[in-house]
C-alpha cells in the first residue's frame, strides 16, 4: 500500500476540493474525470491537455488503484463473474448479467457482511471491513473495461448498476454515497437515477439520511411480511422493525417523487415464508406504498439449511399478489453454474467478526 491518494476514492466534489488544495482550478477535476472515466486512460503522461508540471505532480501524489483479478468466469447463460482481491485477506465478487435490453452489474460494498441473514452465503463468510469508495467504483470501471475488451466475445455494456452484491451498503454509507455519485455523474459513468439501485436490508436511520442527499432507486430486502418471521431471517429487523422501515421507505419515495416506488425483494424459502397467508400479509403490509415485488427463488449453497419453494407455490404466491393489484415478478436465476446467482456471492473474507453464524442481539443493536 502506498501513501498516494487513490483518485477512484473521489467523487467530483471531492476531486475539485483536492485540486483546490494543490492550488489548481476546479475545471481540472472535470478534465481528469473525462480522462479516467470517458477515455479510460490511466497513465497521467497520456493526459495531454494537462500541463506537464501537473502531470508530474499527479504522478508524485496520486494513483488509480486496481485490485488483482483472481477469477473471471463465464456462465452458460452469459452471466459473468469476477473475483477481485483487494488485500491479502479479502476478495469480493462482482457479477454482470446480460439481458436482451440491458446489462446489469451487481457490485459489492463490503468484504463480507455482519448482518448474518441465515439464507445468505455472504453472511456465512463473516465480515472483515467496509470497501472504500474507490474499491466500490473500480468494480464498475473494471467490468466495463473487461466487457469491452472481451476475450469471450461478449461486447455488452453496463446499463444498470445494483448494489446487491456482498455487504449491506447502508452500513458503509460514507463510502457508498460518493461511489453512487460517480455512477450518476455525466463526467463519470452518467447513469440515470433509475438505473442505479441500492439494496438494503433496512438500516432505517440511513434510509432517512439517504433521501436528503440522493434520489437513486431503492430496493429493500424484505423477505418476510411480519416482524416475528423477519426477526428470524433478517436479524437486523430486531433493531429496526417493519413499521419504522416502511415509514422510512414511504418517505424516501415521497421525497424523491419516485413513481416506480420501492423494489421489494422477497426470497422464496420453502415452508418458511411462502404460503398464501404470507402473501395476504404482504399485501396488507405494503398497502399504500408504491413499488413492485421481486420474488427470488432461493439459491442453495453448501451448509444452507433452507430449500427453495416449490415452483407451484412461487407461482401461486405471485398470482395472489398480482390479483391484489401488485406488480410481482419472479427473478430468473442466472449464473447458477458459476455460483453467481443471487445470494451465492462469497468472495474470500478474513472474518474479523468473531461470531458464531448468528449475530447477537447486542451486536445488532450497535449497528
Ligand atoms: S442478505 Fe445482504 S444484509 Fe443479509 S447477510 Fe447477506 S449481504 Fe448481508
Amino acid at each position: 500500500m502506498t501513501d498516494k491518494v487513490n483518485l477512484f476514492d473521489f467523487d467530483r466534489e471531492a476531486l475539485t476540493a483536492w485540486f483546490a488544495e494543490q492550488g489548481e482550478k476546479p475545471f481540472r477535476a472535470r478534465q481528469l474525470m473525462k480522462w479516467i472515466y470517458h477515455e479510460r486512460v490511466t497513465d497521467f503522461d497520456a493526459m495531454t491537455d494537462l500541463s506537464k508540471p501537473l502531470r508530474e505532480k499527479l504522478k508524485a501524489t496520486a494513483e488509480l488503484r486496481f485490485p488483482t483479478v483472481i477469477a473471471d468466469r463465464l456462465a452458460s447463460d452469459g452471466t459473468r463473474k469476477w473475483v477481485f482481491r483487494y488485500d491479502c485477506g479479502n476478495s469480493i465478487e462482482t457479477v454482470f448479467i446480460p439481458e436482451d435490453d440491458r446489462g446489469t452489474l451487481c457490485i459489492s460494498s463490503q468484504a463480507g457482511c455482519a448482518l448474518a441473514c441465515p439464507f445468505c452465503s455472504t453472511a456465512h463468510e463473516g465480515f472483515n471491513r467496509n470497501l472504500t469508495s474507490g474499491e466500490i467504483i473500480v468494480q464498475v470501471w473494471l467490468a466495463k473495461e473487461m466487457l469491452n475488451c472481451d476475450r469471450h466475445g461478449n461486447n455488452r455494456v453496463v446499463t444498470n448498476v445494483v448494489l446487491m452484491g456482498m455487504g449491506e451498503p447502508l452500513v458503509n454509507f460514507n463510502n457508498v454515497l460518493p461511489a453512487t455519485r460517480l455512477m450518476m455523474d455525466d463526467y463519470a459513468f452518467g447513469l440515470s437515477k433509475r438505473r442505479v439501485t441500492l439494496s438494503t436490508s433496512g438500516i432505517v436511520p440511513a434510509i432517512h439520511a439517504l433521501r436528503e442527499v440522493t434520489d437513486l432507486s431503492l430496493a429493500v430486502s424484505l423477505h418476510a411480511p411480519n416482524d416475528e418471521l423477519r426477526n428470524q431471517i433478517v436479524p437486523v429487523n430486531a433493531r429496526y422493525g417493519l413499521d419504522a422501515l416502511l415509514d422510512a421507505c414511504h418517505q424516501y419515495v415521497q421525497h424523491n417523487g419516485q413513481h416506480g416506488g420501492v423494489t421489494w425483494e422477497y426470497v422464496m424459502l420453502r415452508g418458511v415464508n411462502d404460503s398464501l397467508e404470507h402473501a395476504r400479509q404482504l399485501v396488507e403490509l405494503l398497502r399504500g406504498i408504491p413499488g413492485k415485488i421481486n420474488l427470488i427463488p432461493f439459491n442453495a449453497f453448501p451448509g444452507s439449511r433452507f430449500e427453495c419453494s416449490k415452483r407451484g407455490d412461487i407461482l401461486a404466491f405471485q398470482r395472489y399478489l398480482t390479483e391484489n393489484g401488485y406488480v410481482a415478478t419472479i427473478r430468473k436465476t442466472r449464473g447458477e453454474d458459476i455460483d453467481a446467482a443471487c445470494g451465492q456471492l462469497v468472495g474470500q473474507v478474513k472474518d474479523r467478526s468473531r461470531r458464531e453464524r448468528k449475530l447477537s442481539r447486542k451486536e445488532v443493536e450497535t449497528l
